[in-house]
């Protein structure tokens, strides 16, 4: 039996070569061959990142460097973006951590208004902001440029950007935007195993981490910096996932950056033209929508688990059936990571002769 080859915006499918480097032997965390394997694939994190700063490699979810960035940021008052299911959460996650947290709302299938946001900085009562880049949920992406101008007028307040799937199928140059934590997790459009979360942080999101007392130690950034100059993580890494990365790095780089933006927005296009063309139309709103998957809104009201059912059977693929309070009401097709024309435009004949029953 063949695999179901997942089209979900991720965890989704991992290469046979990303694969086997996963799995290669392992060494030890504190040898000179792990050392020698981050400093090789460190110039290329920093290239991917858009920045000059260290880039650190957390053995956890996106979640635990998310939380860890609340932990490691949050003095007065943090401001969460809220757009869609993950951006929604990070409210509460702030709130365990503790902090004083509040919500800057808008409606699920819209961005993040850069204007509402200035207006509520404005206030100068928060010290930290949360963004989600691309909000997998509604398939809404939000301007890093215009919030980032927003920003600019705010300078005693950091930004931390969740990037987690968008990451490499977008440009997102951090230090030209001035973005004080970028973080992303393994599992969406780099296509590895989930498992490993990557980020950076600006000297400013350091110095400020400096003075707050009660970062842990699992998700200090000041340990993982301390270790990065090493060319070591704080504590065991899944050395598996870095031997992937740098199968993955090789694959990108190979590819060319520019040429991997642009055949993401290729397959985008793609899909975005299956959606018109079988007249369903889009949740997120026109001009934000994201470039490395596709929200559905499911104005056709077929039955999703049953399309799925089907293309699971007759072709060994899945889509996702729409995320929390739009489950079913909508439905999830994504291009990230390994696509190509021919293997998105099989999805996507798949799906035609799925749809007819
Ligand atoms: C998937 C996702 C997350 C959560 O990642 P985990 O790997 O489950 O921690 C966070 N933010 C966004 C935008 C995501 O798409």
């Amino acid at each position: 039996m063949p695999h179901i080859k997942l089209f979900i915006p991720g965890p989704i499918e991992v290469s046979p070569k990303t694969l086997a480097a996963f799995s290669k032997p392992m060494i030890g965390h504190r040898s000179n061959d792990f050392k020698k394997l981050y400093a090789a694939i460190h110039p290329q994190l920093q290239t991917l990142f858009g920045t000059k700063q260290p880039v650190f490699l957390s053995t956890s979810s996106a979640w635990g460097v998310m939380e860890g960035a609340i932990r490691n940021l949050v003095s007065k008052k943090v401001l969460n973006c809220m757009c869609g299911a993950f951006s929604d959460k990070w409210l509460d996650v702030s709130l365990r951590c503790g902090k004083q947290a509040e919500g800057l709302k808008f409606e699920w299938g819209t961005p993040v208004d850069p204007q509402a946001l200035d207006a509520k900085l404005s206030s100068g009562e928060f010290d930290a902001v949360t963004v989600i880049h691309n909000e997998t949920s509604t398939g809404v992406m939000s301007s890093l440029k215009d919030i980032c101008a927003v920003m600019k007028k705010h300078p005693e307040t950091l930004l931390i950007v969740d990037s987690v799937s968008s990451f490499s199928g977008v440009p997102i140059p951090m230090d030209e935007l001035g973005i004080d934590v970028l973080l992303t997790g393994s599992q969406k459009a780099l296509a590895l195993p989930p498992g490993l979360a990557l980020f950076a942080c600006s000297d400013r999101a350091f110095e400020r981490a400096a003075t707050l007392k009660d970062r842990g130690y699992y998700f200090d950034f000041l340990e993982f910096k301390k270790n990065q100059a090493d060319d070591m993580t704080p504590s065991t890494p899944s050395i598996g996932h870095i031997y992937a990365l740098q199968s993955k790095l090789e694959d990108i780089f190979a590819e060319g950056l520019e040429a991997r933006y642009a055949r993401h927005a290729k397959l985008n296009a793609m899909v975005a033209d299956w959606v018109v063309r079988n007249g369903f139309e889009f949740f997120a709103a026109e001009g934000a929508r994201s470039k490395t998957l596709t929200c559905v809104k499911n104005t056709k009201e077929i039955d999703v688990p049953a399309l799925n059912t089907r293309l699971k059977e007759r072709y060994h693929a899945m889509i996702d059936g729409g995320y929390g309070k739009i489950k079913g009401k909508t439905f999830r097709i994504s291009n990230m990571g390994d696509e190509t024309e021919e293997t998105i435009g099989q999805l996507l004949g798949w799906l035609d002769d799925c749809l007819k029953g």
